[in-house]
């Protein structure tokens, strides 16, 4: 498995594919081709369909410079969903065309180039192995990602930093989220609620629930953020960081639980796929919640089967959960769908904590990562990121 820098992408919202891959498919064509004196960017499948909610067109002008480049929206399928085919003016010739697949979490492919995958730092690619391999060596789970991730430590204390700002940003937004749907930036009132909540369950339920939405207005905003495992699901672990943060727990012990849910969302982007257009929302927000899952647990000190159960529960009962962003923007059903995923993580921990106790669970965080893999097959292509389908169609704007 990669590196968990590869996970933790810190860059501009609202989407990893659709803005930050794009971004870094723009730069790989840019740093190959400089000078040249125009640049042409087709936009294919999920990229064609969902572009305009998701400010691709905004990253790629910005980029280039508006008078710079020319966008071509194809509504038409490529061998991946989210496809750019880049081509530049040289002499008055279209030159230089470059296949680019934004592959989920802000990473890129490109066709025919293989010295572009990142190398892999871990020996096992799956939990069950990893849990083995721990208890055989009597170390725990950030231990293991310490041990062979090198330099992870000081890397994952800048994105600790930074989902602290992205928070502290957020709750002080005001106004509008930008697009057509004219959404209301509301985490700063969600928090002042959990304030003055009499009952502490709710106060809890809240708090938590505004930091996931401070975390995904920030990113909808087109600002600066972190993807966990990517932006459109970037406000379960930042609102769980928070919120611990916010309650006493240390940064030490924080950023070893930033390296256990990042080999949660290491194993499914390994063995399965963290994009909502290849598997849909259970690749995004099923795997954000499994590593919720995976800090919450090992910040309350459970064991690393513990850990295995919670983040299996994470995914499995989002399984099938489709992606029907309204409008194209990574608005509805994608925030409130950060916070709903934000507090299972609570849930899920406790059911590991005390059903695990009393049954061994059937189901291994592996198999269930295995299920999801297939399952995102099975799901139509209108319920994949394309706004075809589901609530897309629903809502009115
Ligand atoms: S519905 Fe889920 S997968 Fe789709 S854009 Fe929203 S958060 Fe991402």
């Amino acid at each position: 498995m990669e590196s968990l820098r590869e996970l933790y992408r810190i860059g501009p919202g609202p989407s990893s594919s659709h803005s930050l891959g794009v971004r870094n498919g723009c730069k790989y064509y840019m740093n190959k081709y400089p000078d040249h004196e125009k640049y042409r960017v087709e936009l294919y499948g999920s990229l064609a369909l969902t572009g305009k909610g998701h400010m691709t067109d905004k990253v790629i002008e910005d980029f280039f410079g508006r008078d710079k480049v020319e966008i071509l929206w194809k509504h038409e399928d490529r061998e991946h969903p989210n496809t750019m085919v880049i081509t530049s003016l040289k002499d008055g010739k279209w030159i230089n065309e470059e296949t680019i697949y934004s592959v989920g979490g802000g990473k890129i492919e490109v066709k025919g180039v293989r010295d572009l995958v990142d190398p892999d730092v871990f020996p096992h690619d799956h939990l069950r192995e990893i849990i083995r391999y721990c208890d055989k060596e009597n170390m725990d789970l950030a231990d293991y990602v310490f041990r062979y991730d090198e330099g992870i430590e000081e890397y994952l204390e800048t994105v600790f930093k930074q989902m602290l700002d992205v928070v502290e940003r957020g709750l002080k937004g005001t106004g509008y989220l930008p697009g057509k749907l004219h959404l209301q930036k509301v985490a700063g009132e969600i928090y002042e609620q959990s304030l003055s909540a009499e009952d502490p369950t709710v106060r809890q339920k809240l708090e938590i629930t505004a930091y996931a939405y401070a975390a995904m207005e920030e990113s909808s905003s087109g600002h600066t953020v972190v993807t966990a495992p990517t932006l459109g699901s970037s406000g379960v672990v930042c609102s769980l960081v928070n919120y611990y943060y916010r309650h006493g727990v240390s940064e030490e012990r924080l950023v070893r639980g930033l390296a256990v849910a990042g080999l949660i969302g290491n194993v499914v982007k390994t063995n399965a796929t963290i994009s909502g257009a290849a598997g849909g929302c259970q690749a995004e927000i099923g795997t954000a919640c499994a590593m919720g899952c995976g800090l919450a647990s090992y910040i309350e000190g459970l064991s690393s089967n513990q850990i295995d159960y919670a983040a299996e529960i994470g995914i499995e009962h989002n399984l099938g959960l489709t992606c029907d962003p309204v409008g194209g923007y990574v608005q509805i059903p994608c925030i409130e769908r950060n916070g709903v995923a934000a507090l299972r993580c609570l849930d899920a921990m406790n059911y590991a904590r005390y059903i695990g106790g009393i049954r061994k669970n059937r189901v291994s965080f592996d198999m269930v990562v295995n299920v999801m893999k297939h399952t995102g097959k099975k799901i139509p292509v209108e319920l994949r990121e394309t706004s075809l389908g589901g609530l897309a169609l629903e809502v009115k704007m």
